[in-house]
């Protein structure tokens, strides 16, 4: 494979490093405030809103929604992004919910939601966890009962990120209590904004929170559910393979690891050798999680099957970033990470010392995810 980019690719670059260029560091800052005064993990409304003007939200969705442009083109510009400091975390949700309305919604709701995920002004959550549901997902007992035109829910849902500023919630629920635990289950698309849905904040390690949200007789139009009824299980697990394929702290950790070098230029011949050995193995390692995550995407855009391969690139990322944000910690100096600084180095190591354990959480542990490549890439037999 070619990893030089094309003319095109340098078009979709030159793009956003001209976006960029219109924010300094002061509005740089702003935007990252915005995340912290919103309470979310690096999202900024006002980004979002930039990029879907510039229609490069849905970059790899058909037109009219998107551009058609390849997954690696994508990939380029999340690690562009990323590069520049922007918030993309939130970007990569967003095209998320886009992306399972592409492969499972309904006509009518494609042109429903597309559009105004594709302009930035709608956001969306994934309902899924719930008290005792968490790896266990299938143990879920929010219930959805039809009663003419409309679906009534009840129950609670836990950890559901970006809740409190999304619209619409993609919520996993079970419809027939009767079927055994993976054939009874349906996704319903849930307006916020309902009446009896109420929430309330969850702080994580990362500074931000996530919510507890308590679905109290909320009535939703039929026409929201996603795909069949009964066959929510398959809708979900096209998004749980799309969310494990993202980038899980590899991006983010190469940006730091940059900077670190950048730092150490100065006085690399104070490092002792084990660091020296150990900063080459990072560097290593963090261009296998870059070509895996690559891999991934591309299995992904020829429509193979990443149940296997995805996991192995979250475990790999996320698991890297950890080890990489602790052994920089302690090579600068922990005090350094106490200090209210200008240092953006320190300031980021910081946060990605609390972010990077959260990493190996969210969107499924690393022992559950240990457990999918050993039944799914590996092909070995369930323990029960
Ligand atoms: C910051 C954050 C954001 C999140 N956002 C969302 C969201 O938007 N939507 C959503 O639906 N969920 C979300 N989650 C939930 C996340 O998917 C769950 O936390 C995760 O799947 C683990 O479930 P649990 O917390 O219930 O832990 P548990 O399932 O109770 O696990 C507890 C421990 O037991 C271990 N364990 C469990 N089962 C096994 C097994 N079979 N083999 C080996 N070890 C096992 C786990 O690895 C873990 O160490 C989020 C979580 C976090 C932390």
């Amino acid at each position: 494979m070619n990893f030089q980019p094309d003319e095109e690719d340098n078009l979709y670059r030159d793009k956003l490093r001209a976006i960029a260029a219109e924010y300094g560091w002061q509005e740089m800052r702003a935007l990252r405030d915005e995340a912290e005064e919103l309470h979310l993990e690096r999202f900024s409304f006002e980004f979002q809103n930039r990029l879907g003007r510039e229609g490069l939200i849905g970059l790899t969705w058909p037109a009219p929604y998107g551009k058609g442009a390849r997954v690696d083109q994508q990939f380029l510009m999340a690690e562009e992004l990323e590069c520049q400091g922007f918030p993309g975390y939130g970007l990569t949700s967003i095209q998320r919910g886009g992306g399972m309305l592409l492969r499972s919604g309904s006509e009518e709701q494609i042109a429903e939601h597309l559009p105004h995920v594709a302009d930035g002004s709608w956001v969306y959550c994934q309902g899924l966890s719930e008290p005792g549901a968490g790896s266990d997902l299938l143990s879920l007992r929010t219930r959805a009962v039809r009663e003419g035109d409309e679906y009534v829910i009840n129950g609670s849902k836990l950890w559901t990120s970006t809740a409190h500023h999304a619209n619409w919630c993609s919520l996993l629920v079970r419809t027939d209590p009767e079927q055994s635990r993976h054939k009874g289950l349906s996704l319903l698309l849930v307006d916020l904004k309902s009446p009896g849905v109420t929430m309330q904040p969850v702080w994580v390690l990362g500074g931000w929170h996530v919510n507890a949200v308590f679905y109290d007789n909320v009535r939703v139009p039929a026409k929201n559910l996603v795909g069949q009824e009964n066959q929510g299980w398959k809708v979900i697990t096209g998004n749980l393979d799309e969310e494990r394929a993202m980038s899980f702290g590899g991006t983010e950790t190469r940006l730091l690891c940059a900077r670190l070098i950048h730092r150490l230029q100065e006085r690399a011949d104070t490092l002792g050798e084990s660091d020296l050995e150990r900063l080459g193995h990072f560097i290593m390692e963090l261009e296998a999680d870059r070509l895996l995550y690559l891999r991934v995407g591309l299995q992904a855009a020829r429509g193979e099957d990443t149940s296997g391969s995805g996991p192995m690139s979250k475990v790999y990322g996320s698991e890297l970033a950890q080890q990489f944000v602790e052994w920089a910690a302690e090579l600068l100096g922990r005090e350094t990470l106490y200090q209210e600084s200008e240092d953006v180095l320190a300031n980021d190591l910081e946060q990605q010392v609390r972010v990077a354990t959260v990493l190996t959480v969210i969107g499924g542990t690393s022992e559950v995810q240990r457990n999918i490549v050993a039944t799914r890439y590996l092909g070995l037999p369930r323990s029960n």
